[in-house]
């Protein structure tokens, strides 16, 4: 593959993608633990949270789990994880302890919360499409108790819901610009067969708790973006099912570090600079080492 001089900037040797540990059946949900120096990512089918460190390799860190998909931290880096299995958003405790964050909205059971991040007012936005509802593999099968497939804003004060986003087919990763000004988001419609979208969705963020006017940012292919991180520049990276792609704020698409599985989300990492991309594809965890930082924040 040709690279650009302005990947290679970012992404020096892009074929220097390191497996770190297999077996799994489809990884999700990576998050960097950056007090234990470890990673973890989920194991859907296998409904287990899975556990990678340079010292201890990879071990089980919890099953069952929920059927846990995307994960991320909160500002006192407590771990919140999306669960396809309990139809919630979980948060875990420095000592262990788990709590249910939320699991209904209008009177309905949630329809399967598959990622999220945290905004600098502890707020928690997610996504709820239907995939760990519509069949038995990464979930458990049932029927749709919400309007559609939305995106929410658990508040931190009132623990209240309210809807950010409805207009998505299958809104599945996101992540806020390095200034929280703008919101990205896959819709992976085209995934499952119900819509014909493989394209990021971005929004302006109005008052730090509402979304403008989406507009299309990106067609992602081959396969569809999944799950999403943005770099200290403003560059967001998505997976593909060819590996994560890298295109800039204006929407030029940079390049693409090449994955040998159908990857499905990324997440920086690293305990002193955060310029490690790990990468869950497929059966595995891959990492990659690059010249930008993850954006500031929360993983
Ligand atoms: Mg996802």
């Amino acid at each position: 593959m040709e690279y650009t001089d302005r990947f290679l900037a970012i992404v020096p040797d892009p074929g220097a993608v390191e497996v770190l540990a297999t077996g799994a059946a489809f990884t999700e949900g990576p998050v960097y633990l950056p007090d234990e120096g470890c990673v973890l990512f989920s194991d859907i089918p296998n409904d287990r949270i899975l556990r990678w460190s340079e010292s201890d390799g990879m071990t089980v860190w919890r099953e069952p789990c929920g059927f846990a998909n995307g994960a991320t931290l909160d500002r006192e880096g407590r771990i919140i994880h999306c669960e396809h299995g309990t139809r919630r958003v979980s948060r875990t405790a420095h000592d262990g302890s788990v709590a249910t964050l939320a699991d209904r909205f209008g009177g309905g059971r949630l329809n399967s919360p598959n990622d999220a991040v945290v905004t600098p007012d502890g707020a928690i936005w997610f996504t709820d499409p239907p995939y760990g509802i519509c069949s038995d593999e990464h979930g458990l099968q049932a029927d749709s108790e919400q309007a559609g497939n939305l995106v929410f804003r658990l508040d931190p004060e009132s623990g209240s819901l309210d809807v950010v986003c409805d207009t998505m087919e299958e809104p599945n990763g996101l992540a806020f610009s390095p200034d929280w000004s703008l919101l990205y988001i896959a819709d992976s419609s085209l995934a499952d067969g119900r819509g014909s979208n493989r394209h990021i969705m971005l929004f302006d963020v109005v008052e730090g708790r509402r979304l403008g006017d989406g507009r299309v940012f990106a067609v992602i292919e081959p396969g569809v973006p999944d799950g999403l991180r943005v770099d200290e520049h403003g560059n967001v990276w998505t997976s593909a099912a060819d590996g994560v792609h890298v295109i800039a704020p204006d929407g030029v698409k940079l390049g693409r570090i090449l994955v040998p599985e159908v990857t499905a989300n990324c997440a920086f990492g690293g305990d002193d600079d955060r310029r490690d991309l790990y990468m869950t594809a497929t059966t595995s965890l891959y990492r990659i080492r690059v010249n930008v930082r993850g954006a500031p924040g929360p993983a």
